[in-house]
């Protein structure tokens, strides 16, 4: 008989209950993973409400898609890794077959699936992964912080589809959530010195500016964004907070649109400052080969994480954050078994 664990099976849309499941069966190019930690971001509020992610979700499912662990057992075809080994998993297996994969832009797979969000994930004590989407971690680098590769990886592939980044820019982050908290600490890592960040709340910007080391921070509920960057991060998703981002660009400047609207959403635009600025604005899919810098920056010290993981979750608390009904301010990151180290 397999064996047994606990999962958080989301068994239809809006709904997640705690279920005893059968360990995922090993298959020769996979790995079956001890799950250490898994953090919840949008998509899985998103999944969790029946509206798409990267992909769909079809329940019974079990979400989780940014996750770390240890090696638990490996298929017999696997190379690199061995039972034991720490490691982070990029949820996200391109086909390989498609004409976006074979053109070198894989984050537009059109056969894109991913582990938490169309194949189990790390909401449950054990899932498995395509050996080729598991990195292994230095010893630097946390089981806790590997849990947030996946969304680091994401600002990292941002930073690598843009245009020059360089020194003299100066940059606007729309928003003070979890992304915009990363990109603030990537954006030093790539060189950019003088960083702006927006919020809502003069408390938490005051901490913020401290903690990112900013040099300004704006609260849009009382002040204008007076100045222009050259380059902008709206990391809201928010029809004003995208006009916003618009508006504050400087000639030359390039806008990043990275956080995620509703589908169907729009705002609107000054088309003809988009031809006198010669902007960019761009959106940024996912996070291909972009894990072993985000283990780099980790491993450096340039990004810390665990000051902005706010709140550590047992999986019974999961369905309370994204219904809503016990709602929490920051990140969430489940401890599905904080005892790996
Ligand atoms: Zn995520
Ligand atoms: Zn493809």
């Amino acid at each position: 008989m397999a064996e047994k664990q606990q999962a958080l099976v989301m068994t239809e849309v809006k709904n997640m209950e705690i279920k005893e499941v059968d360990l995922p069966a090993v298959k020769a190019d996979e790995v079956v993973i001890e799950t250490a930690y898994a953090g919840i971001c949008g998509t899985d509020n998103a999944l969790f409400n029946g509206l798409p992610g990267s992909a769909d979700a079809v329940p019974p499912i079990i979400l989780g898609h940014e996750n770390s662990g240890v090696v638990k057992s490996v298929g017999a075809d696997v190379q690199y890794l061995k039972v034991g080994d720490r490691v982070a998993v990029d949820p996200n297996i391109y086909c390989g077959k498609c004409h976006y994969c074979r053109t070198g832009r894989p984050e537009l797979c059109e056969n894109l699936s991913a582990v938490g969000v169309t194949r189990n994930g790390g909401l449950e004590q054990y899932f498995s992964a395509p050996e080729r989407v598991v990195y292994k971690l230095p010893d630097e680098v946390s089981l806790r912080e590997a849990c947030s590769l996946e969304p680091i990886s994401c600002a990292v592939h941002t930073m690598k589809i843009m245009d020059e980044i360089t020194p003299y820019q100066t940059a606007l982050i729309i928003g003070d959530g979890y992304m915009a908290k990363l990109f603030a600490q990537i954006l030093r890592a790539y060189g950019i010195q003088n960083i702006t960040m927006t919020g809502r709340h003069d408390d938490l910007l005051a901490q913020e500016k401290e903690q990112l080391h900013l040099n300004q921070v704006i609260n849009t509920t009382k002040e204008k964004i007076e100045k222009s960057y050259d380059v902008v991060f709206e990391c809201v998703g928010k029809p004003e907070t995208q006009e916003q981002a618009v508006q504050a660009a400087n000639p030359g400047a390039q806008v990043m649109m990275f956080g995620v609207g509703a589908p169907g959403q729009t705002f609107e635009m000054n088309t003809y400052e988009v031809f006198k600025k010669q902007l960019t604005i761009k959106g940024s899919m996912i996070n291909p080969n972009a894990f072993e810098d985000s283990i780099a920056l980790l491993k450096s010290g340039a990004v810390k994480i665990e000051p902005f993981q706010a709140n550590l979750l047992r999986l019974d608390e999961v369905q309370g954050v994204l219904d809503h009904s016990t709602p929490k301010v920051g990140k969430c990151v489940v401890a599905v078994n904080p005892n790996l180290k």
